[in-house]
């Protein structure tokens, strides 16, 4: 994540799709906007919206793997390394896409299985600013919490899907074009995450850094609203 010194850099991802009919939507909304984004699949959602993840990659997202199950029993044991090769020969077989990227669910990375993904060539991204739109707060709070907290080369955490449920993804819908249009009027570029990237920002502590702050922020939330 090599920048001009004057440059403003933002990644946006999105995590736990496809999913329909949100992931449409968000890719309606980052195309009218003309940003674009990582979508974090998993391999269990590629296999019932197959379309969609052809429609990412036709419109020039980058793709990366986010386990099959999104299992959390598979998660804490760190055993996730083949389901995430099957993610990626999915997305492989219908986009013709070989990515080495991967995020883990909920950001929760054994050291054994990161060494493995490391071993074959993946590379491992976290995130620094949840959006908190998978706890479904209003579209208000999802645009203004991420938007407080944005600096350059940030990775920025929305989700078009929900695990591995379909569940809905209404509020992220709404806060999308408030977030894409803020972000542009701030002269932000929309990057790309890639393979082998340095990534400073999403590392472990700083997913620690975010959680707390964004905890807090939303407990406050929670109690008022
Ligand atoms: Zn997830």
């Amino acid at each position: 994540m090599e920048s001009h010194p004057l440059e403003k850099n933002i990644y946006l991802t999105f995590d736990d799709g496809p999913n329909e009919p949100y992931t449409s939507q968000v890719l309606d909304i980052l195309s009218a906007k003309g940003a674009k984004a990582t979508f974090f699949v998993c391999g269990k959602n590629i296999e019932q919206n197959p379309e969609s993840i052809k429609k990412i990659v036709e419109a020039g997202h980058a793709i990366g793997a986010h386990s099959y199950s999104h299992n959390p029993w598979k998660v804490i044991a760190g055993n996730l390394f083949d389901e995430t090769e099957y993610t990626r020969e999915l997305i492989k077989k219908y986009t013709g896409v070989d990515t080495r990227i991967y995020r883990s669910p909920w950001g929760i990375t054994m050291p054994w299985l990161n060494r493995k993904l490391k071993q074959n060539g993946y590379s491992v991204f976290h995130w620094n600013i949840m959006s908190f739109d998978w706890w479904q707060p209003s579209a208000e709070y999802i645009a203004d919490h991420t938007l407080k907290r944005i600096f350059s080369d940030a990775i920025i955490l929305l989700h078009d899907g929900d695990q591995t449920q379909n569940g809905s993804r209404n509020n992220t819908i709404k806060a999308l074009p408030v977030i894409l249009t803020e972000l542009s009027a701030k002269n932000y570029k929309f990057k790309l995450l890639e393979a082998g990237q340095n990534c400073p920002t999403g590392s472990f502590t700083n997913i620690f850094i975010d959680i707390l702050i964004g905890g807090v922020r939303f407990l406050k939330y929670w109690i008022v609203s």
